[in-house]
């Protein structure tokens, strides 16, 4: 029997899609990686996967797209379970309230950035998890991660995307040189780079991500499984970071307009968790000014006020 929960969201999808297609301002597809710089603005695409096990998906869900910055979610996952609490002496827990990619923030906190979902402290994530390994073993383990949330091994690195960004990426050059000058990264700074390139060039569809982030609104427990990925401490410290640090500097607004722990990323993909009833991937490459999609932050609004789905309702 369908819960009254799922009846709801197809209607509520269609909806949406419905109003996001005839918008006119679709933000702008970030363009400092040449290769994303391309994508057609137009698509617009959105999956909910519930605790029932049951996908609700509309829009253009077959595209994949970069996943970027929703990566450093399952690198996160990844280092914690690594590592455990010490990762916290190398990256702190507070919102940035800067850009995502700021330099001026490093030096003031001396190579240790402000949180892991901001690129220093992503990089040095990812610099813990590659500890030890070979690039392409550590891209192996991340990407195996990330394809065994999901149930889905066709999940894949976009190569070209990687080189894209690895071609253009001075500013994450210049984050990783300055905290190897501070003595906060392990490996070579081309090494950790390479790992992070690779990690964000990640591709997937909107029910991929759905899928693969869906542990994290379960409490670590994939629902249709019954398998625990994480556990259940570390999936409601993941929440409050991705609510507090997920969107950028537009943390604070996403928080007070859509009420939901997210992760964007600059590819348009945003990956919400409604605790204890939904994983929510959206997807639509303009962004705002802030860097996160502009569609897929009034879609999620909008879902999240139609479902009552806010962690802040009473
Ligand atoms: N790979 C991107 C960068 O480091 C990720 C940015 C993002 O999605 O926020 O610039």
């Amino acid at each position: 029997l369908l819960t009254a929960l799922s009846r709801d969201v197809p209607h509520f999808l269609a909806e949406i899609t419905a109003e996001m297609d005839e918008k006119v301002d679709r933000g702008r597809v970030a363009d400092y990686i040449p290769e994303l710089a391309a994508i057609n603005d137009r698509q617009f695409g959105i999956t909910v996967a519930l605790r029932d096990g049951s996908i609700h998906s509309s829009g253009n869900i077959k595209s994949s797209f970069s996943i970027q910055s929703i990566s450093k979610v399952f690198t996160l996952c990844l280092a914690l379970g690594k590592l455990g609490d010490t990762i916290w002496s190398r990256v702190g827990r507070e919102p940035s309230g800067s850009s995502f990619n700021s330099i001026v923030q490093l030096e003031f906190e001396r190579g240790r950035p402000r949180n892991p979902l901001i690129n220093a402290g992503a990089i040095g994530i990812t610099d813990l998890v590659l500890a030890g390994h070979e690039p392409s073993e550590a891209i192996g383990e991340i990407l195996r991660f990330i394809r065994a949330a999901a149930g889905d091994e066709s999940i894949f690195v976009d190569e070209t995307v990687a080189r894209s960004e690895s071609q253009a990426g001075f500013r994450n050059f210049a984050l990783a040189h300055y905290m190897k000058s501070f003595g906060t990264l392990t490996n070579t700074v081309e090494r950790v780079l390479g790992v992070y390139f690779h990690h964000c060039a990640i591709a997937m569809n909107c029910v991929q991500l759905a899928k693969a982030g869906r542990f994290l609104a379960f409490g670590g427990c994939n629902p249709e499984t019954g398998f625990n990925i994480i556990s259940q401490e570390r999936a409601r410290r993941i929440g409050a970071l991705m609510l507090t640090c997920g969107q950028y500097d537009g943390s604070g607004d996403f928080a007070f307009r859509v009420g939901l722990p997210s992760k964007s990323g600059v590819g348009g993909g945003i990956l919400a968790l409604a605790p204890g009833k939904a994983s929510i991937a959206v997807w639509s490459p303009g962004l705002d000014k802030q860097g996160n999609s502009l569609l897929g932050t009034i879609a999620l609004e909008k879902l999240a006020s139609s479902m009552s789905w806010s962690v802040f309702n009473g």
